[in-house]
């Protein structure tokens, strides 16, 4: 029992050490790098993109989880420790394959609940304008340490830049998202006209809850 019990420590603190990796990564080897390599430049396209986009960050992403997992964390725990580095290795990679869950759902589908509700709120304030900020994504945690925690009003999102969730059939911010978010700017007819394209595809695929 008390084997099982220090196992499911370890596995919490390697998904806690995660997020750690998560603001530091994001914060260095995504911002500050501004653009040099691969890992920065798609980060950088994601910022700047309409969407998510299947085709590069999310498959990078999980390949990086896979490889992370199966090549280094995990052996590399078991050799060092035993059995507690093995699970060291493990809440590590859990914790990596939950922030990817967490980020790409952020960006595909509305919130549901208190926490994705905040998890929005917080990611697309740094999202949308403010890249110096709330470098965490599943918790503030590190950002409240380093003192870049913001919190906004409300998280200011170009027209144009929209998430398709955020938006109803005429490309206004859908009902009861006011209170946290506001729609800044203006889009040009045809990136409306597509934006409104993505709005109604999605209208239509995403169930109502
Ligand atoms: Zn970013
Ligand atoms: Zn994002």
């Amino acid at each position: 029992m008390r084997a099982a019990v220090s196992i499911a420590v370890t596995l919490l603190a390697g998904a806690a050490l995660w997020t750690l990796a998560e603001y530091l990564l994001h914060r260095f080897a995504m911002h500050a790098l501004n653009g040099r390599g691969i890992m920065s430049r798609e980060h950088l396209e994601h910022h700047v993109g309409s969407g998510w986009s299947f085709s590069n960050t999310t498959l990078l992403s999980w390949a990086g989880v896979i490889v992370v997992a199966a090549l280094l964390w995990a052996p590399l725990g078991w050799l060092l420790l035993g059995l507690p580095g093995l699970a060291l290795g493990l809440g590590w990679c859990v914790g990596y394959a939950g922030y990817e869950h967490q980020h790409a759902v952020a960006h595909l589908r509305g919130p549901r609940g208190r926490y994705s509700t905040w998890l929005r709120r917080h990611h697309f304030h740094h999202h949308f304008g403010h890249p110096r900020a709330n470098h965490g994504v599943t918790t503030s945690l590190w950002d409240h340490v380093f003192g870049t925690y913001e919190r906004p009003e409300r998280v200011r999102v170009p027209r144009r830049l929209a998430q398709p969730w955020m938006l109803d059939g005429s490309g206004e911010l859908r009902p009861g998202l006011d209170a946290d978010y506001v729609l800044v700017g203006s889009a040009d007819p045809a990136s409306r006209a597509a934006q409104l394209d993505r709005a109604r595809a999605f209208a239509s695929i995403a169930p109502e809850d």
